[in-house]
């Protein structure tokens, strides 16, 4: 039943492309959420599946039905957004039961629904509060029941968190992936906010300037990004990236060798590449022994020291006149490291570090796109070479 296809779906507003030929096919059942920075097409592509955009070019397909040209009532779908427009002198029960009430359904049916919608989102209790007397979080809840009782094949929610403090986000997080294991419906939701889209999804669809970047697990988002804007934009902090060159004994930066062989990676010597390094797969030398394999050491000075409480972010300066820049993850001379909280190191201190080389990344220092996930010590011939497929 719900599932959804999206094909070479494209929308202009006069000389903004906002969704770029976008292919997707989700599946019946799926959690699939759309994360992107502000801008990137997420609200467009959701609106253009809801009918509420028509797409300039390119065809929708619901539930085996082509639904382009339908309008939003008849494509089964039910939208849940960011503002919870409740009706403030309605009561829950009407709030919830008002969509029903206009398509004529009888008072039996409608009680029906209701109780049932008013269960999985856990307001049986609560149907004849008046919206003012309720919670940001109760609220959402009802906007969430409204769109359960009109029985859809997929929901589609549009940044439904947004609106609602840091605490409670994170509570309905959980509440949204229990709902879509009692209602095993298909969910397409919307988000800025990766560690939202991580915790829920099924499969996370990656976008940037109206362009679909990758869509897969999160987890396989984290470890096998298709290329450096997804490996910077999932995880947080986020990725280390440092540009070099390949080598005949692997990569080379000023400050950084990592030695691996090119022809095994599947990289050709002297190409440009761009090293990518996530801070948990930094180390301090004498800390190491978690590391099977690491690389050669980097010296470094630490700068500044951020205590999580769980981990310390550590910025690392890798050359003496190295300035602390806003953004030390994007700079050859600096980088990113995470450890334990029962460090000693202070500011100023000197250290040195390795990666650990089976977590580096390669990508294409022009095109962005990854050429290796992994590398293996080229003195070592029993290590696995995890070079990207083909296919990726
Ligand atoms: P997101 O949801 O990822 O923040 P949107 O889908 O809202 O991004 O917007 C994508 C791009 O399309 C942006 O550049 C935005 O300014 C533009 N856009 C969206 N809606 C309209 C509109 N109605 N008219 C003109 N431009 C629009």
């Amino acid at each position: 039943m719900g599932n959804v296809t999206l094909e070479h779906i494209t929308k202009r507003y006069d000389d903004v492309t906002a969704v770029d030929d976008m292919n997707l096919d989700i599946r019946d059942g799926e959690f699939v959420t759309f994360v992107g920075p502000s801008g990137c097409g997420k609200s467009t592509t959701m609106e253009t599946i809801a009918g509420l955009t028509k797409p300039t070019e390119g065809t929708i397909n619901i539930s085996g039905r082509d639904v382009t040209d339908l309008p939003p009532k008849d494509r089964g779908i039910s939208m849940v957004f960011q503002n919870i427009a409740l009706f403030p002198h309605m009561d829950v029960f009407d709030n919830i039961s008002f969509g029903l009430r206009l398509r004529d359904y009888d008072d039996e049916e409608i009680q029906r629904r209701v109780d049932h919608a008013a269960e999985v989102v856990q307001l049986e209790d609560m149907q004849d509060r008046m919206p003012e007397e309720m919670s940001g979080g109760q609220r959402q809840r009802v906007a969430i029941a409204r769109a359960i009782v009109r029985n859809p094949d997929v929901f589609l929610m549009d940044e439904p968190l947004a609106n609602l403090d840091a605490k409670l986000r994170v509570h309905m997080r959980t509440e949204l992936q229990r709902l879509h294991k009692e209602l095993d419906t298909t969910i397409i939701y919307v988000t800025h906010d990766q560690a939202e889209a991580m915790t829920m999804s099924d499969r996370i669809a990656v976008i940037d300037s109206g362009q679909l970047q990758q869509i897969d697990p999160p987890l396989v988002c984290y470890n096998e990004p298709a290329n450096k804007f997804v490996a910077g934009f999932i995880g947080s902090p986020s990725m280390n990236f440092v540009d070099g060159e390949v080598t005949a004994d692997g990569f080379e930066s000023e400050h950084i060798s990592v030695e691996f062989d090119p022809a095994t990676a599947g990289v050709s010597v002297g190409s440009q590449v761009t090293l990518g390094i996530r801070p948990e797969d930094v180390y301090e030398v004498g800390k190491v022994s978690t590391v099977e394999d690491p690389t050669a050491e980097i010296d470094a000075r630490t700068d500044v020291l951020e205590p999580m409480g769980n981990e310390v972010f550590i910025y690392l300066l890798l050359s003496e006149d190295a300035e602390a820049s806003m953004d030390s993850t994007q700079s050859d001379d600096q980088l990113l490291m995470s450890t334990d909280p029962d460090t000693t190191l202070g500011e100023n201190d000197t250290i040195n570090v390795v990666l650990d080389r089976s977590k580096v990344h390669l990508f294409d220092a022009i095109s962005g796109e990854a050429i290796a996930h992994g590398l293996a010590d080229p003195t070592d011939a029993s290590t696995a070479e995890t070079g990207v497929s083909s296919s990726d």
